[in-house]
């Protein structure tokens, strides 16, 4: 035989060998795994240089594959939130690194003995604390996928695939929001990091030489002022803080009944402000506040902004997701007039954690106020290096999981998707609403639902409504979260589960009404 022929040949036998084998070996679809179950003993340790042969991460990803499968489809049966104790996991961990490398099989093992009991299940879908997001089968393919490439997106060539697709999936994503075009995407790991990069950018705009010189110290400084509503996230006075303005420089704006900043207090207290020599340079507006979902009115914050030339950043990290669905693309409006707004893909857009998205129209500010390029990492291509804007250098190859995620739900997907959790949050409202012991705390404009039980018959509600949440919390068959509205403990259900259904809504409505009862008869 010829040689190249031989070859050939052998190649051939090898991929018939490996073929046969992963048939045989994963034709039956495994279910949960067993401890004693080591069906590739003495060939899942590392070889002696390099990494895990081809062959080995072929089978063991089946196996995990196959795992991630499995948990999906048992994941009602899992408690949403952990039933450990504190602890429990540290303790059952050894305390040292193995010495030698370990049976991969074995690791696997342990992700279900003792990492799964440990583990929160923000995918079920009676997650419904806090704002309840959650991953895709296609976002975990982005996500493997980003892993492989293993690429840090620093300089465009280091990274040419994340820079151009970041660009080119934000564009799609800002066009899907009906955002203009002046708005350019860069993606960060979260809300908070997005919101103190623009903070850090209106400040940069005020021409201080604040990043040459500093703050402290300077005479010449006069005290900087960022405002937002007393119910905007707690990240806005984490940035402030960060960025040396001091808590003393945020001024929180009081909200109207809908828990909404009011425009006509924002402005008296900049003029108040001002009159007392401060420097108002940046407002944070909020689409979707974290309490209760409400939306500061935008078009109304614009013109005070525009009066006193400061910077309006908008916080849609929870809600700017909404803004793909027509009919509540209305929640965005005003932000023709605003500078930089963030949305985060990671809380209601299927996109694994973590992708926040910061749109901002002066990525030359953010470029001034980031940008340091030491010699070794001088390039003399004209392109975009996205290290200059932010304080990462290298930066993970997130857009790739959300171009999986849009490209596989297409746009009419999502929509659905968000959609229909809108409309189960409207039912559940209209079920509260509609009965005597319970009513409703706020507007309902996405899917958070803020409520408490109030029967006729109990004095303390406070007690009573944490005592309900306690009990659905403690039994692992839901997750539900608390917060204070106008003084009153508030229950917040929020729907966003991609695996969520009527019948998951009308579970939570039976536990409510049982809890109730079981509180009432104990007070
Ligand atoms: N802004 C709002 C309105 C939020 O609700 C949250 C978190 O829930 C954040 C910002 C912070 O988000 P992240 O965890 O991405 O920093």
């Amino acid at each position: 035989m010829h040689k190249k022929e031989l070859y050939l040949f052998k190649i051939a036998c090898r991929v018939c060998i490996e073929q046969n084998f992963l048939l045989n070996e994963f034709k039956q679809p495994k279910t949960k795994m067993q401890n004693d179950e080591k069906p590739f003993i003495n060939k899942n340790f590392a070889p002696e240089f390099g990494d895990m042969r081809a062959a080995d991460f072929r089978r063991a990803g089946y196996e995990m594959i196959d795992w991630i499968a499995d948990y999906f489809e048992r994941l009602e049966d899992l408690p949403v939130l952990s039933q450990n104790q504190p602890n429990d996991l540290k303790t059952a961990l050894p305390k040292a690194a193995p010495e030698k490398g370990e049976d991969f099989t074995a690791i696997f093992n342990d992700v279900e003995n003792l990492i799964l009991p440990a583990v929160t299940n923000w995918n079920h879908p009676n997650f419904h604390g806090l704002f309840s997001t959650s991953t895709s089968g296609a976002g975990i393919f982005g996500e493997m996928l980003a892993a492989t490439f293993d690429m840090k997106a620093m300089l465009w060539r280091t990274s040419p695939a994340s820079t151009e697709l970041e660009e080119t999936v934000l564009d799609w994503l800002r066009k899907m929001m009906n955002l203009d075009a002046g708005f350019k995407g860069i993606i960060y790991d979260t809300a908070s990091v997005s919101t103190l990069h623009a903070i850090a950018a209106a400040r940069e705009g005020l021409d201080l030489r604040i990043r040459e010189n500093g703050m402290s110290g300077r005479a010449d400084l006069p005290l900087l002022r960022v405002y937002t509503s007393e119910q905007s996230h707690s990240s806005v006075e984490k940035a402030v803080i960060l960025l040396g303005l001091g808590q003393k420089g945020l001024r929180k704006i009081p909200t109207n009944e809908r828990f909404e900043m009011d425009a006509q207090k924002l402005r008296e207290a900049i003029e108040e402000d001002k009159r007392n020599g401060f420097l108002p340079f940046c407002v944070v507006a909020t689409v979707g506040t974290t309490s209760t979902t409400s939306i500061d009115p935008i078009a109304e914050i614009v013109p005070v902004c525009e009066e006193n030339a400061m910077w309006l950043h908008v916080d849609a990290a929870y809600a700017g997701s909404a803004a793909i669905v027509p009919e509540l693309q209305s929640c965005l409006k005003g932000c023709e007039g605003a500078d930089s707004v963030v949305t985060n893909p990671h809380k209601w857009m299927f996109t694994p954690f973590d992708l926040s998205v910061l749109y901002c129209r002066h990525l030359d500010l953010l470029k001034q106020a980031f940008s340091l390029v030491p010699e070794y990492l001088k390039t003399n291509e004209t392109v975009t290096n996205q290290m200059d804007y932010g304080i990462q250098l290298g930066r993970r190859f997130r857009a790739l999981k959300l171009w999986f995620v849009i490209r596989y739900f297409g746009q009419s997907g999502l929509i659905g998707r968000i959609r229909e959790h809108c409309r189960l949050a409207k039912l559940l409202a209209a079920w509260i609403e509609s009965d005597e012991n319970w009513e409703l705390l706020a507007p309902v404009p996405f899917a958070l639902v803020c409520f408490r039980a109030c029967p006729q018959a109990v004095e303390n509600l406070e007690e009573l409504n944490e005592k309900i949440m306690n009990a659905i919390n403690a039994s692992g068959k839901a997750y539900i979260s608390h917060t204070k509205l106008d003084g009153k403990f508030t229950l917040r259900v929020s729907i966003g589960s991609l695996r969520v259904e009527e019948r998951h809504i009308e579970k939570l409505w039976n536990l409510l009404n049982e809890n109730l009862s079981l509180a009432k008869s104990e007070s």
